[in-house]
């Protein structure tokens, strides 16, 4: 392996990939010496990823399954929702990676290398990424490695934390139970007494399906409780069917108002790392991908792609610590929050505003759903910047 690239991507996950697959498909790369870095290889099929769009993407034809319309689902309000004109799509991890990484494969530009990331550092003409035996130097590198656990992160600077941490089962029954039309995107039908808690169903076919167990919380579960969950909502929901279980994942995904860095010098980062998981919901397929349009359309233009945040991703900031704050402090319960939301607001305005791409008019209808004596002064509180105080887990 050489030491010196153009360009090192570090950790080839969902923002790594993005970008390479970004490059590959802009000829300005096409002689550009690039090397990505992961310690795994990427080749288990650990996460499944869900998202909206309202055109197709650069992963589009691995795209295994659609929805045009999603349920909501709480105990006093239920409600079908016509996505339009969003889609709601499904990817799976291992799809992604051996799409990616086959093409890249045939790329004699691209070198892709399995080992541990030490450290990322700056030098005065580009940066250094260091290797348990080997030093490499790029002119810029691509950073989606999170040196520090980001719960403890959180915890230096008191910012709001918590866990969206969810197990799930991919099911096949031997009868038909599911509408594969209409994927269930919250149903909080199930016991609250954790914090907010609530499953989600993907229905990939009539008798397959995700069925995943999520929470927002600070602590996690013990696995049991998981699986005694799923196992329960199966049983409450499509009776005595039979199934097996033919794949399962878990996520934690950390929901807060840590200010991630976005990098500094000749080291871009992104994804997790990068500040690009929405605070108060967990989604980040959608946010990568801004963030990896942004990369390219910079250094293709030759422009520095560190930016500082605009006044559109302040205000969705805010907004996100706002609700964050709201749960934390358990002012109110995420199924009364989100019940209010839906119930009150077209579904593409709810959509839009959680893509953070809502107009002030959306903002302002969506902020009137809620109850103003709850939000209002933690508005006031995360406008001031002041800190929580009690300690965090
Ligand atoms: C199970 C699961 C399901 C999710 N589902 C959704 C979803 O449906 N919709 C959504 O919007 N978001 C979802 N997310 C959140 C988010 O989209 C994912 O976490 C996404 O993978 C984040 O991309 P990333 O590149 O930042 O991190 P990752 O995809 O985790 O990539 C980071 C990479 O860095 C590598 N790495 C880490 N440390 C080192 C090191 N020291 N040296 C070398 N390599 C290293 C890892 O092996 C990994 O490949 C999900 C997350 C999980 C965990």
């Amino acid at each position: 392996m050489k030491s010196q690239y153009d360009y090192i991507i570090t950790g080839a996950g969902l923002a790594g990939l993005s970008l390479l697959m970004r490059m590959m498909q802009h000829p300005f790369f096409d002689t550009a010496q690039i090397l990505v870095i992961d310690a795994a290889q990427k080749n288990t099929n650990d996460r499944t990823w869900c998202f909206w769009e309202k055109e197709p993407d650069i992963f589009e034809p691995i795209v295994i399954k659609k929805w045009d319309h999603v349920s909501f689902i709480a105990p006093s309000y239920k409600s079908e929702l016509n996505l339009s004109p969003f889609v709601y799509k499904m990817i799976r991890g291992i799809d992604l990676y051996t799409h990616v990484l086959s093409l890249a494969a045939s790329k004699s530009n691209i070198t892709f290398c399995t080992e541990r990331v030490l450290s990322v550092q700056n030098t005065q003409t580009g940066a250094r990424v260091q290797l348990k035996n080997q030093t490499l130097t790029a002119n810029k590198v691509f950073n989606s490695i999170l040196f520090e656990p980001v719960n403890v992160l959180a915890q230096k600077s008191s910012d709001y934390f918590l866990w969206q941490h969810f197990k799930g089962y991919e099911i096949k029954t031997e009868t038909p139970v599911f509408n594969d039309g209409v994927a269930t995107l919250m149903d909080f039908t199930v016991d609250q007494s954790n914090g907010t808690t609530f499953m989600y169903v993907m229905p990939t076919s009539s008798t397959t399906a995700l069925v995943e167990y999520t929470l927002f919380t600070e602590n996690l579960l013990a696995d049991k409780d998981y699986n005694e969950a799923i196992q329960a909502y199966i049983q409450k929901t499509y009776g005595a069917v039979v199934y097996s279980i033919t794949h399962q994942e878990f996520g934690q995904i950390p929901m807060t108002n840590f200010c991630f860095s976005g990098g500094a010098g000749n080291i871009i980062n992104m994804g997790v790392a990068g500040g690009q998981v929405k605070g108060s919901s967990g989604y980040a397929f959608h946010f990568i991908q801004e963030k990896t349009k942004a990369i390219i359309a910079d250094v293709v233009a030759q422009k520095n792609p560190l930016r500082t945040p605009s006044f559109s991703q302040k205000k969705f900031g805010l907004y996100d610590a706002v609700l964050l704050r709201v749960l934390q402090d358990k002012k109110l319960d995420g199924a009364t929050i989100f019940t209010q939301i839906f119930s009150k607001n077209p579904p593409d305005r709810v959509f839009r505003f959680l893509n953070n791409e809502s107009s002030l008019i959306d903002d302002l209808y969506i902020m009137a759903s809620v109850p103003t004596h709850i939000f209002l002064p933690a508005a006031l509180y995360a406008l001031l910047g002041v800190k929580r105080r009690r300690g965090l887990n």
